[in-house]
């Protein structure tokens, strides 16, 4: 009865007198707490951020959404009495005493510890703090597992912590922080879970029926079964599926506001080239050819990947979209992530292009800079007919007569955002192409406005590489193979471990290690050692060498990773290969087996009580497959959606949570979701943030 009208509302609410700026309510998120370092949560000090900071985690929040590898499994509590065999039990227990010894690098601390059935001797390794807590009498309960030595410790928990707990996490180990801490910091960062708020409406997650991101989250690190833990992941996986896919959207139309020069069919420089060629191409790369044939006559800008993995002969394709470019009058331009990549990429396109009559280019940051300007100049001018130089190079300084084909070599990334800096509405054609590989189906999905060319059967001369993994102490062994192949007219690939930071002291173990092995295992052979900084007209001297058979061996920091390409080298030697990751093993192992000759690949670790759970899996999933899809999967579920530092060398790092096998269904519903939002501005900081990191991903 008009009552309404009279009701006053309280000033400022709604009303004509609003503040400046809104007071912020009690109860709203505040993701600002989000970015406070780790050291305003309990038990971190200046050690533990310093620990943590080497893995990447330095806020809050870093803390909240690295979650855990995996979780501890259920497991039978059992009286000592009970034990039987080699089992995993969980036991309640009393300390009777301690001992602690060294064995080599190895700390052992035993205690004596008993139930009322019976007594055993349980064994923490590397943990030598622990001793310290296990005060005769003191009450215990332990995860792990019996041996007929006793009980190998693999948790414990005194009074009221829940380490030993059934789905206990179990977060991406490192050398120096036990996983004890890790989840006493995850524990505390718990409690500001709240402020990470949710971005996703509450229409949305009814629809979809979503938890809470913050109950998600929760639940990711503390879940009470393996299906709550997976609920969470689920719903932390769509919002990267639904960023991904708003993503796309908005790139791919401003795609299609481009438009590109349109090629005319290949022609007889086409016809020479493949003539040059010392092998006829695979069906696979016949397809990806055709697929070229059928983007470049087109206005609309090519954006293919050509995806295989390494050795599959991705070069001699993107060399025929070059050549394409040179064909029509035009310019081709391959941009690699590294210099030393982009000097092997000019190396064997000159090769090539030499006998064609086609001028191809190097432009490198480290030349000077009057030979730089030079170089620029030939661009400009078009008297480069195809130009080799690092993305960054490429992208922000150079100025073409007419660039009509980009080749974007292992950006790491997923399809959206990469566009080169180029005058408004033009683009030229661009291949992407990279060796991380993606079941293609999924690709079509995720890539979304990416064509796919795939070369899935690696060139038939190639002979699957032998892949073993030996201990330190039998590491002479693997040298004695080593040097036979040698003595048969091979050559080697010898890597060094990873453990220095920076690039100089990386270079200086490399050279020492190169000295040690000339006077030691290698003594008699020609050994070159090749590391990040040499100049490049050194590394370019060495890798001439190497390949005209004036060295043996090459004594290398991970710089060999990619692009190296020596069909005579048929053995590596991976040293601490325990330190390496997957993909980067992966890619290593890639330099070898490439010609037609049996290779190997030797992975050389610390013996097995020292390494982590994760650096085991690593090393057995390479002995039992070559198969970079198959890798590719398993580093995912190794790693989590933990992302170590280095994360980069695999491309599916924007997707932290995403299992790209299992997740198609939720990939589905995210595009449909997706689809429904657009325009709607949900998310849209973080689709900035996505579009903004890919563009300047070449300068890192
Ligand atoms: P990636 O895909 O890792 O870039 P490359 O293009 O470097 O592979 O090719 C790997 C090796 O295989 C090179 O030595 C290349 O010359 C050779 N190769 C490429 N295509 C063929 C083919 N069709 N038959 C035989 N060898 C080939
Ligand atoms: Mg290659």
């Amino acid at each position: 009865m008009g009552t309404t009208a009279r009701i006053r509302l309280p000033a400022g609410f709604a009303g004509l007198e609003q503040p400046e700026t809104w007071p912020r309510p009690g109860w709203a998120p505040r993701s600002d707490r989000l970015e406070a370092p780790v050291e305003v949560v309990e038990g971190v000090g200046p050690a533990v951020r310093r620990r943590l900071a080497r893995v990447g985690l330095e806020t809050v929040g870093d803390l909240l959404w690295q979650g855990p590898r995996r979780y501890e499994r259920p497991l039978e509590r059992k009286r000592i009495c009970d034990l039987f065999g080699e089992e995993d039990a969980a036991l309640e227990v009393v300390v009777r005493s301690t001992t602690s010894r060294r064995r080599g690098r190895l700390h052992l601390l035993t205690a004596r510890v008993a139930d009322d059935s019976g007594e055993i001797k349980a064994t923490w390794f590397n943990q030598p703090w622990v001793g310290k807590r296990l005060e005769p009498g003191v009450r215990l309960r332990l995860r792990g597992r019996a041996n007929r030595h006793g009980f190998a410790v693999s948790s414990y928990d005194l009074g009221d912590e829940n380490d030993t707990s059934d789905f206990a996490p179990v977060y991406p180990a490192t050398e120096d922080l036990s996983q004890k801490k890790l989840r006493d910091v995850r524990d505390q960062a718990l409690r500001l879970v709240r402020d990470v708020g949710d971005p996703v409406s509450a229409s949305l997650r009814a629809r979809e029926g979503l938890p809470l991101r913050a109950d998600a989250l929760a639940a990711l690190h503390r879940p009470r079964s393996l299906v709550e833990a997976e609920t969470a992941r689920m719903r932390l996986a769509f919002d990267e599926l639904l960023v991904l896919q708003l993503a796309l959207a908005r790139s791919s139309g401003e795609r299609e506001r481009t438009v590109a020069d349109p090629l005319p069919p290949a022609g007889e420089l086409l016809v020479r080239y493949r003539a040059a060629l010392p092998f006829v191409l695979t069906a696979d790369q016949e397809r990806a050819i055709a697929d070229l044939d059928r983007d470049l006559p087109r206005t609309l800008p090519m954006q293919r990947l050509l995806q295989g993995d390494v050795g599959a002969g991705k070069t001699v394709v993107a060399l025929y979209a070059l050549l394409r470019a040179v064909e029509a009058g035009s310019q081709g331009a391959l941009m690699a992530p590294t210099e030393t990549l982009a000097e092997q990429h000019f190396l064997t396109l000159d090769e090539l292009c030499s006998g064609l009559g086609v001028r191809v280019s190097l432009l490198t940051s480290s030349v000077a800079a009057r030979e730089h300007a030079a170089v620029r100049q030939l661009i400009a001018s078009g008297d480069a007919q195809i130009v080799v130089g690092t993305h960054a190079l490429i992208q922000e300084e150079v100025d073409f007569r007419d660039l009509a084909v980009a080749v974007v070599d292992e950006q790491h990334r997923f399809g959206v955002g990469q566009r080169t800096a180029l005058a408004e509405g033009r683009s030229p054609h661009v291949l992407h192409m990279t060796a991380t590989p993606i079941p293609r189906t999924l690709a079509l999905t995720i890539f979304g406005d990416l064509d796919v060319s795939e070369l899935s059967q690696l060139p038939a001369a190639q002979k699957p590489i032998v892949t073993r993994w030996v201990f330190e102490e039998r590491a002479a062994e693997a040298y004695t193979r080593l040097t036979r192949l040698l003595r048969e007219g091979r050559q080697a690939y010898v890597v060094c471990p990873l453990i220095e930071r920076s690039e100089t002291t990386r270079a200086r173990a490399a050279a020492s290690e190169a000295e040690r092995l000339r006077a030691g295992e290698l003594r008699g052979f020609r050994v070159g050692c090749l590391h990040g900084k040499l100049r490049p007209a050194e590394r370019r001297e060495l890798m001439a060498r190497f390949k005209a058979g004036e060295l043996d061996v090459l004594v290398a920091t991970t710089v060999i990773e990619v692009g190296v390409d020596v069909a005579n080298a048929t053995v590596m030697i991976v040293q601490e290969a325990d330190r390496f990751g997957l993909a980067q093993l992966h890619q290593l192992r890639g330099r070898v087996g490439r010609g037609a000759e049996q290779s190997y690949c030797l992975l050389v670790s610390r013996p097995r009580e020292e390494l982590t759970e994760s650096a085991i899996e690593r090393l057995e999933a390479l002995v039992e497959t070559a198969d970079g899809f198959e890798l590719a999967e398993r580093d995912l579920e190794i790693r989590g959606e933990g992302q170590l530092a280095g994360a980069r060398q695999s491309g599916l790092s924007d997707l932290r949570f995403v299992r790209l096998r299992r997740d198609r269904e939720l990939l589905e519903r995210a595009r449909d979701a997706a689809h429904g939002l657009e325009g709607e501005g949900l998310l849209e900081g973080d689709v900035d943030r996505l579009l903004g990191e890919a563009e300047h991903l070449g300068e890192s």
